[in-house]
């Protein structure tokens, strides 16, 4: 059984990471990588995206990783899944946990997916309908994420009252939870606690419980502390920050997961990650991406000393 922690940390960085840089991670490296997580106490990864091989080659092999990582101990694994489609290859592979992005910003969701709110809509009731179909324990948990919530790289901010419509639309057509995404990194800790409250008191408590955040701002860790005491247990984040943009110093992709680990143990919060392990595994993305920016502060500046880790390790 999976020990209890306080927050799941759903690493992302095979799949948000991977698919921002240009390097293609061979299969069995990103198979190798997600073990060392798992290893390491990471009870959920992101492996990978079903989108078009065309559009992004980095996830072209999703299915073998979800082949080749569905049966490691302890492990959920999540991917994404642009439509109905995507959706049956994902359930076909074998994938526990698949997650929509729904982007909030109908420019951005026309762009990203060649569909209006509309169509993406029949295509989650859609995929309801199917895994409802399926014998209860071939059914993957089936969760839509508010992508632009915080504001769009096209249409500038977003109302609240518009996200919150969203996220009843989403629930109402057939997601069984819904995500808070911060696409483009424009999220500040007041907006996330404001929308989080209110995401929450629309849809059900146990409706939202996850949030996707980036640190292109150098909010990242602020954002995600607001989620925390808003309610939030689920937190995306990519090991080394992975996915920064190489010509934008600074403008790392994810929060970094050693970080946001590193904030929580310290805080007392029970994340069930052995960071030692977890910094240690770094050399593997060092030596496999020589090419691309790793990112983390605390990975650099090394535990503080005496440090001790809230997680228990002696299962
Ligand atoms: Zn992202």
């Amino acid at each position: 059984m999976a020990p209890i922690t306080d927050v799941l940390i759903s690493e992302v960085g095979p799949r948000d990471g991977l698919q921002s840089i240009d390097t293609l991670m061979p299969t069995s490296a990103k198979i190798s990588w997600i073990k060392d997580l798992a290893n390491c106490g990471v009870a959920e990864v992101e492996v990978g995206s079903f989108v078009s091989a065309k559009l992004l080659p980095q996830m072209a092999d999703t299915a073998q990783v979800v082949a080749g990582c569905k049966d490691i101990k302890n492990l959920e694994v999540a991917v994404l899944v642009p439509n109905f489609h995507g959706a049956l290859a994902a359930i076909d592979a074998g994938a526990k946990k698949i997650s929509l992005p729904f982007s909030v910003s109908e420019t951005h969701i026309r762009k990203n997916l060649n569909r209006s709110h509309a169509e993406v809509l029949q295509d989650i009731a859609k995929i309801r309908q199917h895994i409802d179909s399926l014998p209860i324990e071939q059914r993957p948990h089936f969760e839509a994420s508010l992508s632009t919530a915080f504001g769009c790289t096209l249409e500038g901010p977003i109302p609240e009252d518009v996200v919150v419509e969203k996220a009843e639309l989403l629930m109402a057509n057939g997601a069984a939870e819904v995500g808070l995404s911060d696409t483009t990194g424009y999220a500040n800790p007041a907006q996330v606690t404001r929308l989080v409250k209110r995401i929450k008191s629309a849809v059900g408590n146990e409706k939202l419980t996850s949030i996707h955040l980036h640190n292109t701002r150098g909010l990242g860790l602020a954002n995600a502390l607001a989620a925390y005491q808003a309610g939030i247990r689920t937190f995306d984040s990519s090991q080394g920050g992975l996915g920064g943009c190489p010509f934008a110093p600074g403008a790392s992709g994810n929060i970094v997961t050693e970080d946001l680990v590193f904030m929580f143990e310290a805080m007392g919060v029970n994340t069930g990650i052995n960071l030692e392990k977890l910094i240690e595994i770094r050399k593997f993305l060092l030596t496999t991406l020589p090419n691309d920016p790793v990112y983390g502060f605390t990975p650099d500046a090394g535990l503080p000393k005496g440090f001790e880790l809230t997680s228990n390790f002696n299962r």
